[in-house]
């Protein structure tokens, strides 16, 4: 790729920033269709998000992502909102158009993208259980209610947070098909028999010695298990892989809301397949079953 006088910056807003991939599979993207574009990594602190972002309009960014722990509170500095973002409350995306800044979300429809065109599932008129109800949960619960999905189980370690991700459905999307499990009973049989795709949204995993998130004995033939981790292979879907039941990892996601990014930055559709191998050189794989 050659940087010249011309090129236009892309790049994430992080704090801590140095591990994101997406500059890996985004450059493979640019220099594949031949766009005089770069992408870095941008470490910004809470203290510095303001600046950073007014210096997207002075430098001429075409957009950057934004990532933790910036996601909600980038939502007040943009000059507008796409309707997926105003209801989720979180932006992951920003477009520099006409010296105006446009704030996105892409991560619920990078993981229905993903579900669909790499796992091959359907959500409509199925049951899904979602663990965890944070800033994920919401991207991923709106994103399968807009898809059609039939019923809701949410069960996350604190109660509150999952009853408020229902009442969030219900009140912005009209959606009132959920059910609250408490955590300590995650493990019942009889939570289980009706449910189509298992959703890992927690952050329980990442680490080698966490936690058991869901038994071996519950996960049954046919359900599709998708973690969202992507740092490594974790016991939920190694039980999963065990079991030959379809899986996906957090890799698909990234990916894919990565892919909805570079369309909404180039108007361009994304070269979904360039940016799997860039992604599968450097990491080994999106972990498909
Ligand atoms: P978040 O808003 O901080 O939510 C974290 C969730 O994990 C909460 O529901 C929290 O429960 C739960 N949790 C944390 N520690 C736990 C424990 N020891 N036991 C049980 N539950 C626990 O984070 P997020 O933004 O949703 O991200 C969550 C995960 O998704 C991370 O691993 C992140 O890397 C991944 N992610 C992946 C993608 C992708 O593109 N693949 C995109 C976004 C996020 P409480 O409410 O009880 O604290």
């Amino acid at each position: 790729m050659e940087i010249k006088a011309t090129t236009r910056l892309t790049g994430v807003f992080g704090y801590p920033v140095r591990h994101s991939l997406s500059p890996i599979f985004q450059n493979a993207a640019f220099q594949y269709l031949g766009l005089d574009m770069v992408y870095v990594a941008l470490e910004v602190k809470p203290e510095d998000l303001e600046v950073a972002v007014k210096a997207l309009k002075v430098f001429d960014f075409v957009g950057v992502n934004v990532t933790i722990p910036h996601k909600k509170a980038v939502v007040s500095l943009v000059d507008e909102l796409d309707g997926e973002a105003q209801e989720s409350g979180v932006v992951n995306t920003i477009c520099c158009r006409g010296g105006r800044l446009k704030g996105y979300s892409t991560d619920g429809q990078g993981f229905i993208r993903s579900l669909k065109e790499e796992g091959r599932f359907s959500p409509e008129n199925k049951s899904a259980l979602v663990l965890g109800a944070g800033g994920s949960a919401h991207a991923v619960c709106g994103a399968l209610v807009r898809s059609g999905i039939g019923h809701l189980f949410l069960c996350n370690r604190t109660r509150e947070k999952a009853v408020a991700l229902a009442d969030h459905l219900k009140k912005n999307l009209s959606f009132t098909s959920t059910e609250v499990i408490e955590f300590s009973q995650r493990h019942r049989k009889a939570v289980w028999k009706d449910v189509d795709l298992l959703v890992n949204t927690t952050s329980v995993g990442m680490k080698e010695n966490d936690p058991l998130l869901v038994r071996e004995e519950n996960l049954h033939p046919g359900l599709f298990v998708y973690d969202l981790i992507y740092n490594r292979l974790t016991e939920l879907l190694r039980n999963a892989r065990k079991l030959k039941l379809p899986h996906l990892n957090g890799l698909a996601m990234l990916v894919y809301q990565g892919g909805i990014s570079f369309e909404l930055w180039t108007g361009r559709k994304a070269p979904l397949a360039i940016m799997k191998k860039a992604l599968a050189k450097y990491r080994g794989g999106l972990g498909k079953a």
